[in-house]
């Protein structure tokens, strides 16, 4: 991380790709163990979702579960052991020239690159309830996979009505001693079978129509405070955890203009991770796939990295 905030850059690179989590990571160290020449460009912090992350049980190899900062580590620095640079900078545009591309940095500075890997992420839709900034992390989890694990035996309430609310509802019964949805319509997005399969789950409890105003506890969650959407009222509930997921946005704002995105705002890329510009390549959740992993991401990384470089050693040297 030393050199992270060194704003000294060279002109051009042979691939840049835009953020630093585990499919930037990823990206980086393929296409520079292929002797590419790479700028890894990150806006915030290495590891993106990974970093904030508590701790990761199910990155295949640490047996022990490891904190996100620390894996977030373990890529960056693997990225760089072979070459990777990796640089703080916000992209603020992609100019495409065909064989050329130009990175525009909000600060002014342009870099030049032959092929760009677009790995930006998503961030899930948050609740805006109060306090709910002051137990991201703490208590509040968009992701059960990742944290179901540490809410044995309690009692959780899951945000939202559709597939996933649902069914990472159905898995956290697999840990909690009770799991309440609690969503803001009396009907459910969800598919009809997935439905069914929590209505039939002993464990799962349904509040609607509801929608989480305030964040109750003390350094610890100890509570809910709902409104009723249709009544205004108010009403106070016991939970340890709070899931939510209401969806996801993917960080895509600055792309819409030059790629293809999906009607959710995702970019529209295959398992190729190929965009519909030629040289523009789309890795992790900032592309539209069914698990949002970090072993898919860095995956997906992979393959944008190889992607990129077949692009260039194959179509620009024709
Ligand atoms: P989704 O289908 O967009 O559902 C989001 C849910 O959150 C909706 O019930 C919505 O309520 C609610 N919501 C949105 N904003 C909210 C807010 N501000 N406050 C409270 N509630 C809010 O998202 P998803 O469940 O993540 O699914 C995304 C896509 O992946 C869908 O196409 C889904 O079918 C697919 N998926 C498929 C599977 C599967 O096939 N096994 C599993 C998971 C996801 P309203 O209904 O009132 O709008």
């Amino acid at each position: 991380m030393s050199d992270f905030f060194n704003k000294d850059l060279a002109e051009s690179y042979d691939i840049v790709i835009l953020g630093a989590g585990p499919a930037g990571c990823s990206a980086g160290m393929y296409a520079a163990r292929d002797a590419m020449s790479v700028l890894i460009l990150e806006k915030n912090y290495p590891g993106g979702n990974m970093a904030i992350t508590e701790q990761i049980e199910n990155y295949p190899g640490f047996i022990e579960p490891v904190f996100g900062h620390e894996l977030s580590d373990k890529f960056l620095k693997h990225a760089e052991k072979f070459g990777a640079i990796v640089r703080q900078g916000t992209c603020a545009d992609i100019i495409n020239e065909g064989e050329e591309k130009t990175i525009i940095l909000d600060d002014g500075r342009k870099i030049k690159c032959k092929a760009v890997i677009i790995a930006t992420g998503s961030k899930p839709k948050k609740m805006n309830a109060k306090n709910e900034e002051l137990y991201i992390g703490k208590g509040i989890s968009f992701c059960a996979t990742c944290d179901g694990g540490f809410f044995r035996n309690k009692e959780v309430v899951v945000v939202g009505g559709g597939d996933s609310a649902l069914e990472e509802g159905i898995f956290l019964t697999k840990f909690a001693s009770k799991v309440t949805i609690v969503h803001r319509r009396k009907e459910f997005r969800a598919v009809k079978i997935i439905q069914k399969r929590a209505a039939e789950n002993e464990k799962i409890k349904f509040l609607t129509p509801y929608v989480v105003d305030e964040v109750l506890g003390n350094r610890v969650i100890e509570g809910v405070r709902l409104k009723n959407t249709e009544t205004g009222e108010y009403m106070d509930y016991k939970t340890d955890g709070i899931f939510v997921f209401i969806g996801w946005d993917a960080n895509t704002d600055i792309f819409k203009n030059i790629i293809e995105l999906t009607d959710g705002g995702f970019i529209r890329a295959g398992e190729d991770t190929k965009t519909n510009i030629a040289g523009i390549f789309a890795a992790g959740d900032v592309r539209k796939k069914g698990l949002m992993q970090v072993v898919t991401a860095a995956s997906d990384g992979a393959a944008a990295a190889k992607a990129a470089e077949k692009y260039i050693s194959e179509e620009l040297n024709k």
